[in-house]
């Protein structure tokens, strides 16, 4: 007799659905038997810009060295990501992409009888890593799709130890000002571990929202979690941080596998982090489309959930599900972010202009087809 696999698995897991992720161009390129080069994928919040060349010469100078393991210890990324935030280098922790990161953190910090804070609408990967170590997921529903930190603060209890907040959200877009981080802070019990998912926070530099790092040295229940894989457009190779006081610091690297982060990733990240034209072009590009894509929609007549990060809630005040369909049918991926509770709205990130423009008409296309 054979053991049933799903129900020996430990409750939690049994729970979750996988992550989906965008669909791949290659996929909807086989499906529908297109050139990929004319698909347009708008679905997972990557850079449109491309990776830095120099990030790219990095990587070209790495390869001699494949044969070696990585530097477990990261090194020279962790020094200049601590002269960078202004912090010392037991404070920062490398994760592959900043999802090992959020995983650390449950798998550090997270068990069966404890729970994690987080909201309706936030990132899938927070019930992920909190209830594969089997612990409770504990979900505050949102306001206006953002997060509500009064009512967060009220969800926790003594078993908490972990609260997941992003700024911006992903998918909603949504953000909180200073005033109402540093009141949550102030009042998030000492024993309870805030995780500030700042993966987007590169894209609102001069805008209203607040640097998480101006936080760490009043709070040390804080980490700060960022990643290479949006503004620095390194999405490929998994390359995230998490800032927070040494001793967080030193538990995370107690569960990290030892080289969690590879050699070209590492090499890749150094030269992107110092590659501030990049950055500022990616900015740039992502302020100019997310305008773009706003008169778009006005034009169309729909409404949408302003955002600060590189991607935009759109609401087509109807089931979402249809619309997706026929815009993969036009070769336009976007993401539906129905397994967000929204099923009204699809997830658009920014493009190139002419990105951009492929899928306004063929949203166009498809709302018109009715
Ligand atoms: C994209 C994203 C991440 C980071 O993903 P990695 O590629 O693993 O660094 C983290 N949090 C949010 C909210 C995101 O949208």
């Amino acid at each position: 007799m054979s053991g049933d696999f799903l129900a020996l698995a430990q409750p939690g897991v049994q729970q979750l659905s996988p992550y989906v992720p965008g669909k791949p161009v290659d996929e909807l390129a086989r499906e529908l038997d297109l050139d990929p080069a004319t698909i347009v994928k708008l679905a997972s919040n990557e850079n449109p810009l491309g990776a830095s060349p120099k990030a790219l010469a990095a990587i070209r100078d790495e390869l001699a060295e494949l044969t070696r393991y990585p530097d477990g210890n990261g090194f020279a990324l962790k020094t200049l990501l601590a002269e960078r935030c202004g912090v010392e280098i037991g404070q920062v922790t490398l994760g592959n992409g900043s999802n090992d990161i959020l995983e650390l953190v449950a798998r550090a910090y997270l068990a069966p009888g404890l729970n994690a804070v987080f909201s309706e609408h936030a990132f899938a990967v927070y019930p992920i890593v909190t209830q594969a170590v089997g612990a409770q997921a504990r979900v505050v529903p949102a306001k206006n799709w953002g997060h509500d930190l009064p009512a967060m603060l009220k969800a926790i209890d003594g078993q908490t130890r972990v609260v997941f907040i992003a700024n911006p959200n992903n998918p909603t877009g949504t953000w909180f000002g200073a005033e109402e981080l540093d009141e949550f802070l102030q009042d998030v019990p000492a024993h309870v571990l805030v995780v500030l998912d700042e993966a987007y926070i590169e894209y609102a530099e001069g805008s209203d929202l607040p640097d998480g790092l101006d936080f760490l040295a009043a709070y040390p229940n804080l980490l700060v979690s960022r990643t290479f894989s949006k503004a620095y457009g390194l999405a490929a190779l998994r390359v995230g941080y998490g800032l927070s006081t040494p001793v967080v610091a030193d538990v995370l690297n107690r569960v990290r596998q030892p080289f969690n982060v590879n050699s070209l990733a590492l090499a890749a990240a150094c030269a992107a982090v110092q590659d501030l034209d990049y950055l500022a072009e990616s900015r740039r590009l992502n302020e100019a489309g997310m305008q773009q894509l706003e008169a778009g929609f006005r034009d169309l007549g729909l409404s949408w959930i302003p955002s600060k990060g590189n991607f935009i809630a759109v609401d087509l005040g109807r089931e979402a599900a249809p619309v997706f369909q026929g815009l993969l049918r036009e070769g336009v991926i976007v993401r539906p972010v129905a397994n967000y509770g929204m099923p009204n709205h699809l997830r658009i990130t920014i493009g190139l202009p002419a990105e951009n423009t492929r899928f306004l008409e063929a949203l166009a296309k498809v709302l018109a087809r009715g």
